[in-house]
């Protein structure tokens, strides 16, 4: 078998090629064959041989030959396991030599054959006899004076003639195509593409169908739907010979086979053929389960298919492709999902840069939120939100961002900061904003004071300059790059449809505002694994209160802030509750340091004298009291509500009037609460003590009842290790992966992306552990707290809060570890429910097995 396997062997139906052995092309070739559509004599060569080949070892090249008769005319083709690993260029009409010519001259005329063969000799000498390119500069190129000169360069450089026998010419172009596969940059370029490093190729070498006689001849490809909408469309390309140019364009850049009014259309030159070729073309999609695209030559109005390709397709195309299929009963529902890599839902869901558009990049930063979007710089929120007001789009462009920010980013059509990681704030608003936001493009430097940015290259931009952020990609490019529009259409909603019937962890989002609820109830997320409260405080009415509240000396003063900030807690709560309609809503207490409600700008400090009417000395002092070290291991999360209760009381009773007031009939809401930032089992006692003071108020003054369940956030180590502990006294506990990545490597969220490029490409970190969770080390505390906490209580809830929730990876991660849900941003949501079915359908395919 094995012997068999490395001679070359025609390709027939029932010859033992694989796509392992020999390639994706030889296999295709193969099921054409069986298919019995007219494919030219084909001869596969198994990655050994090839290898053999470029190792110096040729095949029985007679035996090789002998499928093709006296006077072979050939073609040799790459055929690696997986068509994107590429390999090297085909090389057209080997065999071709002085006795072809005479004949060729006679069957397709002079100026044709000639043509032929002088590609043919120039085609050699560069990539096979190595030969300098420039060699051919300054000679005719044309007819037989052209011809006579190519051979005479050929034999001037080589000091040998052309090689007129087929054999040696085989050999050679065999040996340079397997030696151009085994270089360095060859094999770098495709192991970036994700082939191993030993992956072979095959060859594959097949008689002429020249498409070139003396009635309609010519060559093309023709694909029966869009590659870009994945519509039934029926487009291609076609060469005829007769007409002298491609037999049709149409606007643009598609070329179509079908009628044009400039000029006869293949279907008008060669009626049977255009049929017969829609005809192989249906027959391959149904056979090989795939939409293919057919190569094809005609001959004196006789098709000949010389290969089918999988078709080229964006990823709306990918959708609507599977979909189809799967419809169509050609492929089962479930091969349709798996078809779909999950961050492709993404493109479905964003704007994107158009790939196949030339771009100047400017910067390069981390890819935080994907889509893209052109803007005008503007450098602070203020002029954010003036240019919206005169109806500008606008990029904002700042160091970090700061709650400060927050009106500025919602006015803006995409952000970009020069610091800050995955995990930092402008990356965190911006997903859930849906805004395109690059953060960490540390190679660009803001300066604040001349309201300029200066690229790597030295250029300046100022306020006012156009650029489009690539958030996909984490790109900035100059100028207004065009965009491909987003897709929500019908055949993403049939797959997302089908996700659902098969998955088996549910998914919530991340949602902080009655609009994110209502984008993650669009994405059909099931319910709000976390809304982060300390964003609803945000909103310039509310900062001033909160603020006021934070500057109470006398714990009276306090109150009365909190009694100001109730209802509006309340009402948004109310809102959450009703747009979702009964779905499970999580709501975090408050949780970041209280200096990041402090103004930090000389005129925020200014201006939150006046409003408080204290001296502008009292503001300043109070607020360098307030400063932390590390604010991100200082006063923040639960550590707030021990050592100011009154506020976590505050929403506690917003949160259960709001429920009796979403739910007046009976409580159909049963909200989460969420204790933020613990380490500690007394700190979750003490919480749940006085929440549970609140609710027995509430339901004292009101005479109604209702449920609530009280949960932990594990977002600390010692939380994950204690969690045996911490889980008697809680219904849930989510892992926040955010700040369990950043306590674990002890590696600074906000400040992590200036050097993690870096890292990674030093291979420290084989990805960045806040943009993919870190399974080896994170990853075994989210197991133990898993495990310690369901050994505690059997009926623990488990889930995952942080970014990472989204991430294919994690998902399966969670999966695995038994968890219930995952909660993402409400854009990753579509993401996150495809990739959780293409994991439990794989599951079920693994048993089935
Ligand atoms: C986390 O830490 O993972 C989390 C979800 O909380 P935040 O990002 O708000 O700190
Ligand atoms: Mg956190």
């Amino acid at each position: 078998m094995q012997q068999k396997l490395s001679q070359p062997q025609l390709i027939t139906p029932t010859a033992d090629i694989t796509t392992a052995t020999h390639g994706g092309r030889a296999k295709c070739l193969q099921r054409l064959v069986r298919m019995d559509l007219p494919v030219p004599r084909t001869v596969a060569l198994s990655f050994d041989t090839v290898h053999k080949i470029a190792a110096g070892t040729m095949p029985d090249m007679k035996a090789l030959l002998e499928p093709f008769g006296p006077q072979p005319l050939l073609c040799v083709r790459p055929s690696s396991e997986d068509p994107d690993w590429g390999g090297p260029g085909a090389v057209l009409n080997v065999g071709m030599n002085d006795a072809l010519y005479v004949d060729l001259c006679d069957r397709i005329g002079t100026e044709a054959a000639t043509a032929v063969y002088m590609r043919f000799v120039q085609g050699y000498a560069i990539h096979v006899a190595r030969l300098d390119p420039d060699m051919f500069d300054g000679l005719v190129l044309e007819g037989h004076e052209g011809l006579r000169q190519v051979l005479a360069a050929y034999e001037e450089e080589t000091e040998e003639p052309f090689p007129q026998d087929p054999e040696v010419q085989l050999s050679g172009v065999l040996r340079s195509m397997a030696r151009a596969w085994e270089g360095t940059t060859a094999r770098l370029l495709r192991q970036a593409k994700g082939a191993p490093a030993d992956a072979g190729l095959g060859l594959v070498v097949q008689a002429m169908a020249l498409g070139l006689g003396k009635g309609e001849c010519g060559s093309g490809v023709i694909q029966l739907v869009s590659s870009f909408s994945g519509l039934p469309k029926i487009t291609g390309r076609y060469r005829s010979q007769s007409q002298g140019r491609d037999a049709l364009r149409k606007e643009g850049t598609s070329i179509y086979l079908a009628r044009d009014p400039r000029g006869p259309s293949l279907e008008d030159l060669a009626p049977d053929a255009f049929a017969q070729l829609i005809d192989y073309t249906r027959q391959m999609r149904v056979r090989l389960r795939e939409e293919m695209q057919t190569e094809f030559t005609i001959e004196n109005g006789q098709v000949h298919v010389l290969d089918g390709v999988r078709i080229r397709r964006s990823s709306r195309a990918a959708v609507r492709i599977a979909v189809a299929l799967a419809e169509d009963g050609i492929i089962p529902k479930e091969e349709a999902m798996l078809r779909i890599e999950p961050r492709a839902a993404t493109e479905m869901l964003h704007r994107q840069v158009d790939p196949d558009v030339p771009r100047q990049v400017i910067a390069h930063g981390i890819a935080a939120s994907p889509g893209a979007a052109y803007g005008r710089i503007v450098f602070s929120s203020a002029a954010a939100q003036a240019a919206a007001a005169r109806g500008e789009l606008c990029v904002l462009v700042r160091r970090e961002t700061t709650p400060e920010d927050i009106r500025g980013m919602h006015a803006s059509a995409d952000v970009l900061t020069e610091r800050g990681g995955i995990t930092s704030h402008a990356a965190v608003i911006a997903r859930g904003l849906g805004l395109p936001c690059v953060v960490g493009a540390s190679d660009m430097k803001v300066n604040l004071r001349r309201n300029t940015v200066t690229m790597a290259d030295g250029q300046v931009l100022k306020e006012g300059d156009a650029v489009t952020i690539d958030g996909t990609n984490g790109l900035v490019i100059e100028g207004e790059a065009p965009l491909l529009e987003a897709a929500q259409d019908d055949a993403f909603t049939t797959l997302m449809g089908w996700a659902d019937e098969m998955r088996d962890i549910s998914v919530r989002a991340n949602a902080d505002t009655p609009a994110d609820a209502q984008i993650a109830r669009d994405f059909n997320a099931e319910g709000i694994g976390l809304c982060r409260t300390e964003h609803m405080f945000f909103d310039p009415g509310r900062l001033t209160v909160m603020r006021e509240m934070i500057f109470a000396a006398e714990e009276a003063d306090r109150k009365s802030a909190l009694d100001q900030l109730l209802p509006m807690q309340r009402a948004d709560f109310v809102e959450l509750f009703r747009i979702m309609k009964g779905h499970p809503v999580c709501i975090r207490l408050l949780d970041p340091p209280l200096h990041e409600f402090l103004p930090a700008t000389r005129d925020g400090i200014r201006s939150l004298a006046e409003a408080l009417d204290r001296p502008l000395s009292d503001v300043t002092r109070r607020i360098e009291e307030m400063a932390e070290y590390n604010p991100m291991l200082g006063l923040r999360g639960v550590r707030l509500g021990i050592t100011m209760p009154e506020i976590y009381d505050m929403q506690a009773r917003a949160i259960f009037e709001a429920v009796l007031e979403a739910s007046p009939e009976g409580a159909s809401v049963v909200p989460e609460i969420m204790i933020p930032l613990v380490s500690a089992k007394r700190e979750v006692e003490l919480v749940k003590g006085r929440v549970e003071a609140v609710a027995a108020a509430v339901r004292t003054t009101t005479g109604k009842d209702f449920k609530y369940r009280l949960g932990v956030m594990v977002e600390t180590p010692r939380a994950a290790l204690r969690a045996g502990e911490i889980a008697p006294h809680a219904a849930f506990l989510s892992f926040g992966t955010n700040d369990l990545t950043q306590m674990t490597y002890g590696l600074s969220r906000d400040d992590a992306g200036r050097f993690m490029q870096t890292y990674v490409h030093q291979g420290v970190f084989p990805e960045d552990p806040f943009h993919m969770l870190d399974a080896e080390g994170v990853g075994e505390l989210l197991k133990i707290g898993a495990e310690r906490g369901r050994d505690a209580r059997k009926d623990l809830v488990l889930s995952i809060c942080g970014e990472h929730g989204g991430n294919p990876e994690s998902i399966a991660f969670c999966r695995a570890a038994g968890f219930d849900y995952v909660s993402c941003s409400p854009f990753r949501v579509p993401v996150a429910r495809l990739a959780a079915a293409q994991l439990a359908v794989r599951d079920r395919l693994k048993a089935a097995d």
